[in-house]
């Protein structure tokens, strides 16, 4: 029987292996192993493609969001115990970051449509100590709309993006006709370079993306040990940088960043095509392709018995995912002691999303295939 895989990073990196293998020499030769050219070039690179003044690398996307957060409360734009608005159903990176800095998290619900936070219960969760949100792009779908850009600017609020899972996703833009990209949205944007993301490492890495030229030399400062010349610590900070061994497999994988991400949506167009089942939700594809990039294709299974839908759709060779199986705030290290509003829509997603292959290694065939096996499943 034909097996689908969930994901195969090896496949993914097949089209870009002879450019992978040339760019790894030239760094092994180059005999410069932390920061250089090949890391300068990549951070140029970066921020071209996320339309931005500054990108800096970093070793991985909670250090980068962790560097966003602690930069902003060196520059006294926010102090510890300020309250950040966080959506619930995200990765625990998210929320790791706030309580790294020092900063409270308060999570709010998401919307039972786009799963992403929902400007409504952002409205009502609004305290005086909530200085900062963190819209996460979940899944490659931008979180932006008027609603949230309303708020955001009635409260000045300072906005930091989790834009790990959403390189290059378009939002829609009040006031403007065009769309913006993610990682330009708010004052600082974390990207996650992590293997399985939609430009993935061959290891771990991340960055930042900014216009604020202050801001954007404090994280710089910070994630080198606070240091802005060598031997001079104005800071105490990190050790924190992106290796040139990954910059440059990553300048070889952007540069397909295009191609990469509509890839992803023709699979997940095969799927809005070719899913038609009672039982399973689909998520929006939308009137607009760029809105997502499709990190992940996530259904719902709305009779309850999601993990009897999973296992059977294993019998016939269809290998899925969980993002997440159980949200932050159920997990023991913050269960009991984090604030938040009311979540029944975080929690009901939490026993019925399910997310299907959509990866480099899952070709458009295989997803009608996949769609038309979901189609004969009913627990
Ligand atoms: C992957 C991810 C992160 C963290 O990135 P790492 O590179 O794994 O540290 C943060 N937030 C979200 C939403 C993610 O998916």
């Amino acid at each position: 029987m034909k097996q689908y895989n969930f994901l195969n990073l090896r496949n993914g990196n097949d089209p870009f292996i002879d450019s992978l293998k040339q760019a790894a020499c030239r760094v092994i030769e180059s005999g410069r192993y932390i920061g250089g050219p090949e890391v300068d070039t990549f951070e140029q690179k970066l921020a071209a493609t996320c339309r931005v003044n500054h990108a800096i690398g970093v070793s991985n996307g909670l250090d980068a969001l962790t560097l966003i957060l602690r930069a902003l409360i060196t520059l006294r734009r926010l102090k510890p115990g300020d309250q950040i608005i966080i959506p619930a159903n995200t990765y625990i990176a998210s929320v790791l970051a706030a309580t790294h800095s020092g900063l409270t998290p308060l999570l709010v619900d998401v919307d039972p449509v786009t799963m992403n936070i929902d400007p409504q219960a952002v409205a009502r969760a609004i305290t005086p100590s909530v200085r900062a949100i963190m819209p996460v792009h979940l899944y490659g779908r931008a979180a932006w709309s008027h609603e949230l850009l309303d708020i955001i600017r009635s409260h000045r609020l300072l906005v930091i993006e989790d834009n790990a899972q959403a390189i290059g996703a378009h939002a829609p833009c009040p006031g403007l006709n065009d769309t913006r990209i993610t990682g330009s949205l708010g004052h600082a944007a974390a990207i996650s370079f992590y293997p399985t993301k939609n430009i993935g490492a061959l290891g771990d890495a991340g960055a930042v993306t900014t216009n604020d030229p202050i801001l954007a030399k404090t994280i710089r400062t910070l994630a080198n040990y606070g240091a802005e010349t060598r031997y001079h610590n104005t800071l105490q900070g990190f050790n924190s940088r992106l290796d040139p061994i990954q910059a440059a497999m990553l300048s070889v994988k952007l540069a397909h960043l295009d191609t990469l991400n509509a890839d992803r949506f023709a699979r997940a167009l095969a799927y809005e095509n070719t899913i038609d089942n009672p039982i399973v939700t689909k998520p929006p594809i939308g009137a607009n392709p760029l809105h997502c990039v499709w990190h992940q294709y996530v259904i719902r299974i709305n009779n309850g018995k999601r993990d009897q839908f999973r296992r059977l759709l294993l019998e016939k060779g269809v290998h899925t995912d969980i993002h997440y199986p159980v949200p932050p705030h159920m997990q023991p290290c913050y269960a009991g002691h984090i604030d938040h509003g009311p979540l029944p829509v975080t929690t009901l997603l939490a026993d019925q999303i399910l997310s299907l292959p959509i990866g480099q290694g899952t070709t458009v065939a295989d997803a009608a295939a996949i769609a038309r096996i979901i189609n004969t499943i009913n627990p």
